[in-house]
């Protein structure tokens, strides 16, 4: 019977100290992602930094409002649809649907850390496979 009570306390103890140690493991594994990034070629997480290695980018033509792929930030912008064709330097004028993962396909959360003087997205995260992508280095 004693054996019994000190198993249950063991048990919960470890129980408390599961739930306590996961938001403290999704932290710590959030800033190992960040400090890796720079270092991405010899780590396990996917990811790339600059404008020229961009994710393929899904844009909204301004002429007839269809969905424009570009999968490179230095090819033409060039509508499927119309014939609407725009430079690769006028990317920022456009409306910007969203980014897709290089990797798996899926569409990315992107964001921009200065919107007051940069234009164009400044990082994209996956959600599904957390392949990153980063503007520039921090
Ligand atoms: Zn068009
Ligand atoms: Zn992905």
């Amino acid at each position: 019977m004693a054996r019994n009570i000190a198993r249950t306390a063991v048990d919960t103890v470890r129980w408390v100290g599961h739930q306590l140690i996961e938001p403290l493991r999704a932290d710590d594994e959030l800033k190992n992602f960040t400090l890796s990034i720079p270092e991405t070629q010899t780590t396990t997480v996917d990811g790339d930094i600059g404008w020229a290695n961009r994710p393929p980018a899904v844009v909204n033509c301004p002429r007839c409002d269809s969905e424009i792929q570009q999968s490179r930030s230095i090819e033409t912008i060039d509508c499927p649809r119309c014939v609407g064709e725009f430079d690769a330097e006028e990317f920022a004028a456009l409306e910007l649907l969203y980014l897709q993962c290089p990797v798996c396909g899926t569409r990315m959360e992107h964001g921009n850390r200065h919107p007051n003087t940069i234009d164009v997205p400044e990082w994209a995260t996956c959600e599904r496979c957390r392949y990153h992508w980063e503007f520039e280095h921090f």
